[in-house]
């Protein structure tokens, strides 16, 4: 499981994070709603330590990682952003099995294997010599997909991973998300796709200005939300 508990981080005199607590239990899918600006990806970025949080603590199983070297939980997390960032001058496989060869050391053999049975759960292993510049947007997201699980992560984290595609690519992005979801991955997914936060999400958290406003089953927070907050935030984007 994942836990992060009283979390704070100010940006000069901006409070982005105000005590926000979170809890994901392994195999299960959380996802994060709420208005622009109101902390959901710099709460990821605090959750694998890619800013320290000024307060509060970050458990893995029940343990404190905050005095851990913040490599350690980097690793075992994967992230996926909204912007693929693909090395665009190496193939597809390479970009795959560049980490798995740098960070967990494996042999190019091993590192190669292990690539293209990560892009063949995303579809994609008929696509491992070419150039990322080559795929549509929804494939070259794929790609990404692939790249984080190849490294093996407990949990895996997702930005917002389908707003920069064409409408017509979400679909197979999402219905990949779905299937690592139901798979028993464990995940953490910021995302505007109310219907699968909905759908997918075990748990569904809803922010705003820095706090953790309602969370709960995604049936409770979509069908009865409680909060004015919440009720005008679903009337805006359902
Ligand atoms: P969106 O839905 O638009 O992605 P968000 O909920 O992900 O929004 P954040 O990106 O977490 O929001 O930003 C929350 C606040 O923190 C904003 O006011 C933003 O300007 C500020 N902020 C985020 N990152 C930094 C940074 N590196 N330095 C300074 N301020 C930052
Ligand atoms: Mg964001």
């Amino acid at each position: 499981s994942l836990t992060g508990r009283d979390l704070h981080l100010s940006f000069g005199d901006n409070q982005v994070l105000r005590g926000v607590d979170i809890h994901v239990e392994a195999g299960t899918t959380t996802t994060v709603i709420g208005p622009s600006g109101s902390g959901k990806s710099t709460l990821l970025r605090v959750l694998n330590r890619l800013h320290e949080p000024q307060s509060g603590d970050i458990l893995i199983d029940g343990r404190s990682v905050l005095r851990d070297n913040p490599d350690r939980l980097r690793r075992r997390i994967g992230m996926v952003f909204q912007q693929f960032n693909l090395f665009p001058h190496m193939s597809v496989l390479d970009n795959v099995a560049l980490a798995p060869r740098k960070l967990r050391g494996l042999d190019s053999e091993q590192a190669r294997a292990l690539a293209l049975r990560e892009l063949g759960k995303v579809g994609l292993q008929a696509k491992a010599e070419v150039r990322p510049a080559t795929l549509s947007g929804g494939q070259q997201q794929r790609v990404a997909i692939a790249r984080a699980l190849a490294m093996k992560p407990q949990i895996m984290f997702f930005d917002e991973a389908t707003s920069a595609l064409d409408p017509e690519l979400v679909k197979g992005v999402l219905a990949l998300m779905t299937e690592l979801s139901q798979e028993g991955m464990t995940m953490v997914v910021v995302t505007h796709e109310m219907g699968y936060a909905r759908e997918v999400s075990d748990s569904v958290l809803f922010m705003d200005h820095g706090r953790v406003i309602e969370t709960g089953p995604p049936v409770q927070l979509f069908e009865a939300p409680a909060t004015e907050r919440l009720q005008n935030f679903l009337a805006e984007v359902l």
